[in-house]
């Protein structure tokens, strides 16, 4: 009788753990450590290594068609600025991120990613210059992403509408989320996707978006949240996802809860 209370006591305590499960998101990567660069394959592996939900990276499309990993829309070669839509790849290889990777492609990087065993991808496609480069991209990354027997690994993000619709037509299962934070959760339901992914001022604003998205069956993320009270501030709003460039903080933070 004894041993049957203290597995049900265990049970509750472990099923009342998980109702409030918040995850972390390493933001371009686990970066802020050794030999670590924003959005390098060696962010990746990181982010990996300390067991977080998931990991983010920015992807755009290079001028010769090839998908590639860079967060802003330029980058720096030389002291010439150039955008990196607008660039060829062999040019865009030429750049060094701050550990000296060169700039990755997106297939290098999900070759790294499929090493990795603890987390998810969360991919960022960053708004193009047109609607046929977005669709090239998208549909360029998604065939990857199924040929390499990732389609359960990872989820996608943008904040333009035209990649949440692609993203959401190939790749149905796959969850999608929008981050312009100018869409209510009712509105995001209606489009079919996970949820919202919104900067923390969106949902200090609207304070009820996150139990309005909840009741929906929408997932609420949040960005980019590093600093120790704006964390505890999303803990406290029962956000599902926490994208931080401080991933280790959130996870202390979180295990003190
Ligand atoms: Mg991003």
């Amino acid at each position: 009788m004894k041993k049957v209370s203290l597995s049900l006591i265990s049970f509750l305590i472990i099923a009342i753990a998980n109702i409030n499960a918040q995850e972390v998101i390493a933001h371009r990567g686990y970066w802020k450590t050794d030999g670590s660069a924003q959005n390098s394959i060696a962010a990746l592996v990181k982010a990996d290594e300390i067991r977080v939900y998931g990991s983010e990276v920015d992807i755009w499309l290079s001028s010769d068609g090839v998908p590639v990993v860079n967060h802003d829309a330029d980058v720096t070669l030389n002291g010439d600025k150039l955008m990196v839509q607008e660039t060829p790849f062999a040019t865009l290889r030429k750049v060094k991120l701050a550990n000296g990777e060169p700039l990755p492609t997106v297939e290098e990087y999900l070759d790294a990613f499929k090493k990795c065993n603890n987390i998810k991808l969360i991919i960022e496609f960053k708004t193009h210059n047109t609607k046929e480069r977005e669709d090239e991209l998208a549909r360029k990354v998604i065939d990857m992403v199924k040929e390499k027997g990732l389609q359960n690994k990872v989820e996608y993000i943008s904040f333009g509408i035209n990649f949440v619709q692609q993203a959401k037509r190939l790749h149905p299962e796959a969850p999608v989320y929008y981050l312009n934070g100018d869409l209510s959760p009712q509105i995001i339901k209606k489009m079919g996707l996970a949820g919202l992914d919104y900067h923390f001022n969106v949902l200090n604003k609207n304070t009820n978006w996150v139990s309005e998205a909840h009741d929906l069956g929408l997932k609420v993320n949040v960005w980019t949240v590093n600093k120790e009270e704006d964390i505890q501030k999303a803990i406290n709003q029962k956000v599902d996802f926490i994208t931080t460039d401080e991933p280790l903080l959130v996870k202390e933070i979180l295990s003190k809860q």
